[in-house]
């Protein structure tokens, strides 16, 4: 279900109407010291080539790797986008599939500076393709949210970045990319009970967060909770809020045009 796997020729067949494009997106920015600068990414693809192979019609895009990461820069391998590339390669990327007469594009996001680009996106896309083609994004830990809070350990603070969930989900996909001896908790006092770094909590409030400010480490949240198993559970919640959204997106009107 992979897209860069198939032919021209193969591509060619398959139905516009009901074929589903995921486009996965992450970061490539510091993890703290216990999991790859990659982390990100790799979770959104997991998760959607996970929800694809239960679906005949649903294909994953090659993820663009980097995201937006300004507030990571501080520490080192981080590699950032500004919005505006974020935008315009999202945005060329996702017209390119509209040209070639696909109509269901999902973004499925793993990180969370790249939030207000996705919502720019979703926005802008919808509209310049309008009457062409069904275009929308997510951010995975707010549309399993709920799942995710039945399956953690921490209070509040402890699933941010690096911290319980993302740790876990990394143990049970790649274990040998996880150091868990130098995996230490962070809970960041940001300073304000208006502001969160929990992943599942999303604040009302927008502003600038430089996490060199909050945590010496980069790490937001307790990793030491994290295992393999709570990894697998985690993970196969996700997958299914995610199979769940997708058999409702697959039924969505084509707006403008049905
Ligand atoms: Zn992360």
């Amino acid at each position: 279900m992979r897209y860069e796997h198939l032919t021209s020729p193969a591509i060619a067949t398959l139905d516009r109407d009901s074929t589903i494009l995921l486009l996965p997106l992450g970061a490539v920015e510091q993890h703290g010291p216990h999991l790859p600068l990659g982390t990100d990414t790799m979770i959104a693809k997991a998760i959607c080539d996970a929800a694809a192979e239960q679906r005949s019609d649903t294909f994953v895009l090659p993820p663009p790797w980097y995201g937006v990461s300004e507030h990571h820069m501080r520490f080192s391998g981080t590699l950032t986008l500004s919005v505006d590339t974020m935008r315009a390669i999202v945005s060329d990327v996702v017209g390119s599939a509209v040209a070639h007469g696909f109509r269901r594009i999902l973004m499925v996001n793993g990180h969370g500076g790249n939030r207000p680009a996705l919502d720019v996106l979703a926005t802008t896309l919808g509209k310049t393709h309008y009457g062409r083609a069904s275009i929308a994004g997510l951010t995975y830990f707010q549309l399993a949210a709920k799942q995710i809070d039945a399956v953690r350990d921490s209070r509040p603070g402890g699933t941010g970045h690096a911290g319980e969930m993302e740790t876990s989900v990394l143990l049970h996909l790649t274990p040998d990319l996880v150091s868990m001896d130098e995996a230490k908790a962070v809970y960041p006092d940001t300073g304000s009970p208006y502001l969160t770094t929990d992943l599942t909590r999303s604040s009302p409030i927008r502003t600038y967060n430089d996490f060199a400010d909050l945590s010496a480490s980069g790490v937001f949240g307790d990793p030491e909770l994290a295992s393999a198993d709570k990894g697998e559970r985690f993970f196969s919640a996700i997958v299914e809020e995610l199979t769940r959204f997708l058999e409702d997106f697959a039924k969505w009107p084509i707006r403008g045009r049905d």
